[in-house]
């Protein structure tokens, strides 16, 4: 669903992304991981048009992707994406913030924007929290409405940039064990995160990227236990 081929690309002289290659199926879970600083935020925003790129080619289901061009906002319906920070809207109740862009953007009427908002709460297992304000959440609420925004738009992939990296250690199982929920159902996924015990669980491929590349991918089982990439290794040692 996803085709990488040879991307490259630069901020001003900075090489960010040198000849990226990557493919991933429809379904496909893919953890990616690397030293911070390694472009793994810049290669995720590349995949759903929030950073251009100078060479190479991005396919998003059939679509190339190409700076300004109209498929931007068609790989952008079908692409959702989750940050570290939840940027919801704090003015408007966690059931607001579910429905705004499905009335903007998608056009949907107002009561079937009420009644997805409403099922994709229950996925992420909050409904009672639909009429609260984001504010009087916890870290790990607030993610899984973040989530919930996101799914009720009906992605057929989701990026997750480290969602879970600014919670506290309490709230960081209930937002893995929504992304393992969307994983169960066939969600192809792309996540940036450090929590190995989730890649290892869910991932069928780790990617990790140091200085811009991808330097190994592999099956979890394989990435971990025999790494072959000295790089790897020692990355390894520092987070496991
Ligand atoms: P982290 O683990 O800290 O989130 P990362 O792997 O996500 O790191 P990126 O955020 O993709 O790394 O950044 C890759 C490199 O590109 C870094 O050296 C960063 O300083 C640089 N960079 C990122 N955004 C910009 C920008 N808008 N302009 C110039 N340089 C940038
Ligand atoms: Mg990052």
């Amino acid at each position: 669903a996803i085709e990488i081929v040879g991307m490259s690309k630069w901020f001003g002289s900075f090489h960010v992304l040198e000849d990226i290659d990557l493919k991933v199926k429809q379904g496909e879970r893919i953890v990616v991981c690397g030293p911070s600083g390694s472009g793994k935020s810049t290669m995720i925003r590349c995949i759903n048009g929030l950073e251009d790129f100078q060479r190479g080619r991005i396919v998003v289901h059939g679509q190339e992707l190409r700076q300004r061009a109209r498929a931007l906002d068609d790989v952008r319906k079908k692409v959702g994406m989750v940050f570290q920070q939840f940027n919801l809207f704090p003015h408007l109740t966690v059931l607001e913030n579910c429905t705004l862009a499905q009335r903007w953007v998608h056009k949907v009427p107002g009561s079937v924007a009420i009644d997805i908002a409403m099922q994709q709460l229950e996925k992420v297992r909050i409904p009672e929290q639909a009429q609260k304000y984001p504010g009087q959440l916890s870290g790990g609420q607030q993610q899984r409405v973040a989530i919930a925004r996101s799914l009720c738009l009906r992605p057929s992939i989701m990026l997750f940039d480290e969602p879970t990296s600014s919670l506290d250690p309490e709230m960081v199982r209930e937002v893995l064990d929504t992304m393992a929920d969307l994983a169960r159902d066939g969600m192809t996924i792309i996540c940036v995160t450090h929590e190995m015990g989730f890649a290892r669980g869910i991932a069928d491929r780790i990617v990790f990227m140091d200085q811009g590349r991808i330097v190994e991918q592999a099956p979890p089982a394989e990435f971990f236990d025999a790494p072959r990439e000295e790089r790897t290794q020692r990355f390894l040692e520092q987070v496991v």
